[in-house]
């Protein structure tokens, strides 16, 4: 099953009249329950690439299509829609809100989803579980390492249920013991049945995703799936 369909997608970003290309023409399909890291130098269009894949951006060129739908030519309320109920993002700096516990942390997208403060605190316990964390529901922020606010950000964007889960730099800040703890997290979830995206420059981060796409100055260089991870798909 394709989640994500890229039909030649392009970006080119402005300055003044002048079209600066970014990306160049990018085809690439991502299955359900897939593990991929997206890998390239610096200003290969790692980040831009992600920005369009979680509805954050739109293409200048080419076809997206997310489970079914066609967000290449969405508008940007139809766009952020789409990005509430099927992305789920990590990002390098982890965006919690210090003064509120783990799990009203957790709990905050299902808040602008109009979600009841019961079913809130069910479903932020659920997606505590899920990243081993609900023993620590009622820690504020500061009160937690950096690799157990990193699994806070984690079920954040785990909570809506998102049909993908997408993570920019994601052990970007953590050391390297903590870094294997955030990978073995999204690998657990990659087993339960979820897909992931990610982006490292880091050889032995990305060697525990199952696919492996570099970018190159704009265009996918290289694409290796690992041939045993993928043969239950
Ligand atoms: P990466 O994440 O691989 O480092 P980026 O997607 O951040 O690459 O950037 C790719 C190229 O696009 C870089 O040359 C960067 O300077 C440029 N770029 C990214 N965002 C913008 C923007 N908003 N405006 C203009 N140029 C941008
Ligand atoms: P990363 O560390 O992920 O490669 P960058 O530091 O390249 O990210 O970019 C951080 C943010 O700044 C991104 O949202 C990117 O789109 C934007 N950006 C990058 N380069 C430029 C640029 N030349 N002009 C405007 N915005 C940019």
């Amino acid at each position: 099953q394709v989640i994500i369909r890229l039909e030649n997608i392009q970006k080119s970003y402005f300055m003044g009249n002048q079209a600066i290309p970014v990306l160049k023409g990018i085809s690439l399909d991502i299955h359900k329950n897939e593990y991929v890291a997206l890998m390239g130098p610096s200003g290969s269009g790692k980040s831009t690439l992600m920005n369009i894949l979680g509805c954050l951006d739109s293409p200048t060129g080419g076809k997206y299509i997310l489970n079914d739908k066609d967000v290449s030519k969405m508008a940007d309320d139809e766009l952020a829609e789409v990005r509430n109920s099927e992305i789920g993002f990590v990002f390098q700096q982890f965006n919690l809100l210090p003064r509120l516990s783990a799990a009203e942390n957790v709990a905050l997208p299902l808040i602008y989803a109009g979600v009841g403060k019961k079913e809130r605190m069910e479903r932020s316990m659920e997606a505590l579980e899920k990243v081993g964390l609900a023993e620590r529901s009622h820690h504020k922020s500061n009160e937690l390492s950096g690799g157990q606010i990193q699994r806070v950000a984690i079920a954040r964007a785990l909570v809506n249920n998102p049909s993908i889960l997408l993570a920019d730099e994601p052990t970007g800040n953590l050391d390297s013991k903590t870094s294997v703890e955030v990978m073995e997290i999204f690998g657990k979830l990659q087993q339960a049945g979820n897909t992931v995206v990610l982006v490292t420059h880091e050889e032995d981060i990305a060697a525990y995703a199952h696919r492996v796409v570099r970018l190159r100055d704009g265009l996918v260089e290289t694409d290796k799936t690992k041939s045993t991870a993928m043969a239950h798909i």
